[in-house]
Protein backbone atom coordinates (compact mmCIF):
# COMPACT_ATOMS: atom_id res chain seq x y z
CA UNK A 1 0.00 0.00 0.00
CA UNK A 2 1.28 3.09 -0.54
CA UNK A 3 2.14 6.02 2.17
CA UNK A 4 0.77 9.54 3.36
CA UNK A 5 3.47 11.37 3.39
CA UNK A 6 3.97 15.13 4.62
CA UNK A 7 7.41 16.47 3.61
CA UNK A 8 8.66 19.75 4.40
CA UNK A 9 10.93 21.68 1.90
CA UNK A 10 12.83 24.23 3.66
CA UNK A 11 14.11 25.72 1.23
CA UNK A 12 17.27 27.98 1.70
CA UNK A 13 15.92 29.68 5.15
CA UNK A 14 17.11 28.86 8.12
CA UNK A 15 20.54 29.46 10.06
CA UNK A 16 22.37 26.27 11.35
CA UNK A 17 20.78 27.17 14.70
CA UNK A 18 17.59 27.95 14.01
CA UNK A 19 17.48 24.61 12.07
CA UNK A 20 18.13 22.74 14.88
CA UNK A 21 15.34 24.45 17.18
CA UNK A 22 12.86 23.90 14.65
CA UNK A 23 13.90 20.05 14.15
CA UNK A 24 13.69 20.03 17.72
CA UNK A 25 10.52 21.71 18.07
CA UNK A 26 8.84 19.11 15.96
CA UNK A 27 10.39 16.43 17.34
CA UNK A 28 9.10 17.80 20.32
CA UNK A 29 6.10 18.43 19.10
CA UNK A 30 5.13 14.89 17.83
CA UNK A 31 7.02 13.35 20.77
CA UNK A 32 3.72 12.22 22.18
CA UNK A 33 1.31 11.12 19.38
CA UNK A 34 1.93 9.04 16.37
CA UNK A 35 1.47 10.61 13.27
CA UNK A 36 -0.97 9.12 10.47
CA UNK A 37 1.42 9.94 8.02
CA UNK A 38 5.28 9.00 6.97
CA UNK A 39 6.57 12.86 8.17
CA UNK A 40 9.79 14.00 6.34
CA UNK A 41 12.27 17.27 6.56
CA UNK A 42 14.22 18.63 3.79
CA UNK A 43 16.88 20.82 5.03
CA UNK A 44 19.78 22.37 3.30
CA UNK A 45 23.51 20.38 3.22
CA UNK A 46 24.89 22.14 6.24
CA UNK A 47 21.79 21.20 8.50
CA UNK A 48 21.99 17.03 7.91
CA UNK A 49 24.37 16.10 9.89
CA UNK A 50 23.02 18.07 12.82
CA UNK A 51 19.78 17.57 11.89
CA UNK A 52 19.33 13.46 11.62
CA UNK A 53 20.33 12.76 15.28
CA UNK A 54 17.97 14.74 16.48
CA UNK A 55 14.78 13.42 15.38
CA UNK A 56 13.32 10.29 16.23
CA UNK A 57 13.99 8.12 12.94
CA UNK A 58 10.60 5.99 13.40
CA UNK A 59 8.70 9.32 13.49
CA UNK A 60 10.82 12.03 11.04
CA UNK A 61 12.53 11.09 7.96
CA UNK A 62 15.41 13.93 6.86
CA UNK A 63 16.50 14.82 3.22
CA UNK A 64 17.93 16.83 1.29
CA UNK A 65 16.68 19.28 -0.91
CA UNK A 66 19.07 18.53 -4.01
CA UNK A 67 22.29 16.46 -4.64
CA UNK A 68 25.06 16.32 -7.49
CA UNK A 69 25.10 14.98 -10.86
CA UNK A 70 28.40 13.60 -10.25
CA UNK A 71 29.85 10.75 -7.86
CA UNK A 72 32.48 12.38 -6.76
CA UNK A 73 35.63 14.40 -7.30
CA UNK A 74 36.64 17.78 -8.39
CA UNK A 75 33.27 19.67 -9.17
CA UNK A 76 33.57 22.90 -6.49
CA UNK A 77 30.78 23.11 -4.26
CA UNK A 78 28.82 20.25 -4.92
CA UNK A 79 27.21 18.17 -2.40
CA UNK A 80 26.90 14.10 -3.76
CA UNK A 81 24.43 11.61 -3.00
CA UNK A 82 26.90 9.50 -1.06
CA UNK A 83 27.79 12.60 1.46
CA UNK A 84 23.78 13.49 2.22
CA UNK A 85 23.34 9.45 2.88
CA UNK A 86 26.49 9.49 5.00
CA UNK A 87 24.73 12.21 7.21
CA UNK A 88 21.79 9.55 8.23
CA UNK A 89 19.70 11.65 5.53
CA UNK A 90 17.32 9.07 3.68
CA UNK A 91 15.52 11.19 1.07
CA UNK A 92 16.67 13.93 -1.72
CA UNK A 93 14.18 16.33 -3.66
CA UNK A 94 15.28 15.94 -6.82
CA UNK A 95 13.91 18.33 -9.85
CA UNK A 96 12.59 21.06 -7.57
CA UNK A 97 11.01 23.65 -10.08
CA UNK A 98 13.42 26.40 -8.95
CA UNK A 99 16.29 24.22 -9.28
CA UNK A 100 14.78 23.47 -12.88
CA UNK A 101 14.30 27.26 -13.61
CA UNK A 102 17.39 29.03 -11.58
CA UNK A 103 19.97 26.30 -12.16
CA UNK A 104 18.81 24.58 -15.68
CA UNK A 105 18.70 21.69 -14.20
CA UNK A 106 17.63 19.44 -17.54
CA UNK A 107 15.70 15.83 -17.95
CA UNK A 108 18.61 14.12 -18.47
CA UNK A 109 20.70 16.18 -15.79
CA UNK A 110 17.61 14.98 -13.48
CA UNK A 111 17.99 11.23 -14.46
CA UNK A 112 21.30 11.06 -13.79
CA UNK A 113 20.63 12.69 -10.27
CA UNK A 114 17.47 9.86 -9.57
CA UNK A 115 19.93 6.98 -10.56
CA UNK A 116 22.72 8.39 -7.81
CA UNK A 117 20.43 8.77 -5.03
CA UNK A 118 19.00 5.12 -5.78
CA UNK A 119 22.44 3.89 -6.08
CA UNK A 120 23.51 5.29 -2.53
CA UNK A 121 19.65 4.31 -1.37
CA UNK A 122 18.46 7.96 -0.78
CA UNK A 123 14.45 7.86 -1.50
CA UNK A 124 14.14 10.85 -4.39
CA UNK A 125 10.77 13.17 -3.88
CA UNK A 126 10.86 13.92 -7.65
CA UNK A 127 9.10 17.08 -8.70
CA UNK A 128 7.34 17.49 -11.07
CA UNK A 129 4.82 21.03 -12.81
CA UNK A 130 3.51 23.15 -15.45
CA UNK A 131 4.28 27.39 -15.22
CA UNK A 132 1.51 29.29 -15.95
CA UNK A 133 1.78 29.49 -19.65
CA UNK A 134 1.87 25.55 -19.86
CA UNK A 135 -1.85 25.64 -18.29
CA UNK A 136 -2.97 28.57 -19.91
CA UNK A 137 -2.36 26.85 -22.93
CA UNK A 138 -4.35 23.18 -21.89
CA UNK A 139 -0.10 22.13 -22.35
CA UNK A 140 0.43 20.84 -18.28
CA UNK A 141 -0.34 17.00 -18.78
CA UNK A 142 2.28 16.97 -21.94
CA UNK A 143 4.69 18.52 -19.93
CA UNK A 144 4.08 16.58 -16.90
CA UNK A 145 4.46 13.20 -18.93
CA UNK A 146 7.95 14.37 -20.74
CA UNK A 147 9.23 15.82 -17.12
CA UNK A 148 8.17 12.32 -15.40
CA UNK A 149 9.32 9.66 -18.95
CA UNK A 150 12.43 11.96 -19.75
CA UNK A 151 13.79 10.92 -16.13
CA UNK A 152 12.20 8.10 -14.62
CA UNK A 153 11.05 6.12 -17.04
CA UNK A 154 14.42 4.35 -18.09
CA UNK A 155 14.09 3.04 -14.31
CA UNK A 156 13.24 -0.62 -13.72
CA UNK A 157 10.14 -1.13 -12.55
CA UNK A 158 11.95 -1.99 -9.03
CA UNK A 159 13.63 0.96 -8.97
CA UNK A 160 11.06 3.03 -9.60
CA UNK A 161 8.89 1.41 -7.09
CA UNK A 162 11.22 3.40 -4.87
CA UNK A 163 10.16 6.65 -5.90
CA UNK A 164 7.69 9.68 -4.27
CA UNK A 165 6.23 12.12 -6.55
CA UNK A 166 5.62 15.28 -6.14
CA UNK A 167 3.51 17.24 -8.42
CA UNK A 168 4.16 21.25 -8.12
CA UNK A 169 2.41 23.06 -10.27
CA UNK A 170 5.04 26.21 -10.44
CA UNK A 171 2.13 29.15 -10.82
CA UNK A 172 1.36 27.66 -7.05
CA UNK A 173 4.78 27.80 -5.54
CA UNK A 174 5.00 30.40 -2.84
CA UNK A 175 2.57 32.36 -4.32
CA UNK A 176 -0.60 32.00 -2.04
CA UNK A 177 -2.62 30.28 -5.01
CA UNK A 178 -3.31 26.99 -4.74
CA UNK A 179 -4.28 24.51 -7.31
CA UNK A 180 -8.07 23.26 -6.10
CA UNK A 181 -8.60 19.88 -4.86
CA UNK A 182 -10.26 19.18 -8.53
CA UNK A 183 -7.33 20.54 -10.43
CA UNK A 184 -5.06 18.63 -7.86
CA UNK A 185 -6.76 14.90 -8.06
CA UNK A 186 -7.02 15.50 -12.57
CA UNK A 187 -3.36 15.70 -12.54
CA UNK A 188 -2.80 13.19 -10.00
CA UNK A 189 -5.22 10.55 -11.48
CA UNK A 190 -3.22 11.88 -14.94
CA UNK A 191 0.13 10.91 -13.35
CA UNK A 192 -0.98 7.63 -11.82
CA UNK A 193 -2.40 6.60 -15.10
CA UNK A 194 0.99 7.36 -17.01
CA UNK A 195 3.29 5.35 -14.25
CA UNK A 196 0.49 2.39 -14.54
CA UNK A 197 0.63 2.54 -18.61
CA UNK A 198 4.30 2.38 -18.01
CA UNK A 199 5.34 -0.06 -15.11
CA UNK A 200 1.46 -1.44 -14.49
CA UNK A 201 -1.40 -0.64 -11.97
CA UNK A 202 0.17 -2.64 -9.16
CA UNK A 203 3.27 -0.16 -9.11
CA UNK A 204 1.13 3.06 -9.82
CA UNK A 205 -1.40 1.75 -6.98
CA UNK A 206 1.64 1.59 -4.54
CA UNK A 207 3.55 5.21 -5.62
CA UNK A 208 3.12 8.02 -3.38
CA UNK A 209 2.10 11.43 -5.12
CA UNK A 210 2.41 14.80 -3.30
CA UNK A 211 0.96 17.80 -3.94
CA UNK A 212 2.68 20.92 -3.77
CA UNK A 213 2.03 24.89 -3.61
CA UNK A 214 0.81 27.09 -1.58
CA UNK A 215 -0.63 24.23 1.05
CA UNK A 216 -1.60 24.97 4.33
CA UNK A 217 -3.73 23.61 7.17
CA UNK A 218 -6.12 25.15 5.94
CA UNK A 219 -6.56 23.69 2.43
CA UNK A 220 -4.51 20.52 3.63
CA UNK A 221 -7.32 18.05 4.35
CA UNK A 222 -9.44 19.41 1.39
CA UNK A 223 -6.40 18.67 -0.84
CA UNK A 224 -5.42 15.29 0.65
CA UNK A 225 -9.22 13.72 0.48
CA UNK A 226 -8.67 13.34 -3.01
CA UNK A 227 -7.83 9.66 -3.87
CA UNK A 228 -4.82 10.31 -5.59
CA UNK A 229 -3.23 12.73 -3.59
CA UNK A 230 -0.93 11.35 -0.67
CA UNK A 231 0.04 14.01 0.86
CA UNK A 232 2.15 17.28 0.43
CA UNK A 233 5.39 19.10 -0.61
CA UNK A 234 5.38 22.05 1.87
CA UNK A 235 7.72 24.76 1.58
CA UNK A 236 6.56 28.30 3.40
CA UNK A 237 4.18 26.20 5.97
CA UNK A 238 6.87 24.16 7.02
CA UNK A 239 9.30 26.54 8.45
CA UNK A 240 6.83 26.80 12.09
CA UNK A 241 6.42 23.33 13.75
CA UNK A 242 3.09 24.70 14.32
CA UNK A 243 1.72 25.43 10.89
CA UNK A 244 3.54 21.76 9.53
CA UNK A 245 2.01 19.87 12.51
CA UNK A 246 -1.22 22.11 11.47
CA UNK A 247 -0.90 19.81 7.72
CA UNK A 248 0.50 16.31 9.46
CA UNK A 249 -2.92 16.56 11.38
CA UNK A 250 -4.66 16.92 8.32
CA UNK A 251 -4.17 13.01 8.31
CA UNK A 252 -6.22 12.71 11.55
C1 LIG B 1 7.80 24.00 -2.58
O1 LIG B 1 8.67 24.81 -2.83
O2 LIG B 1 8.05 22.79 -2.71
C2 LIG B 1 6.50 24.49 -2.14
C3 LIG B 1 5.48 23.71 -2.25
O3 LIG B 1 6.48 25.78 -1.64
P1 LIG B 1 5.22 26.53 -0.97
O4 LIG B 1 4.54 25.53 -0.05
O5 LIG B 1 5.82 27.67 -0.21
O6 LIG B 1 4.33 26.95 -2.08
Amino acid sequence: MRKNIVAGNWKMNKTLQEGIALAKELNEVLANEKPNCDVVICTPFIHLASVTPLVDPAKIGVGAENCADKESGAFTGEVSAAMVASTGAKYVILGHSERRAYYHETIETLAVKVRLALDNGLTPIFCVGEVLEDREAGKQNEVVHEQLAGSLFDLTAEDFSKIVIAYEPVWAIGTGKTATAAQAQEMHAFIRRAIADKYGKEVADNTSILYGGSCKASNAKELFANPDVDGGLIGGASLKAADFKGIIDAFN
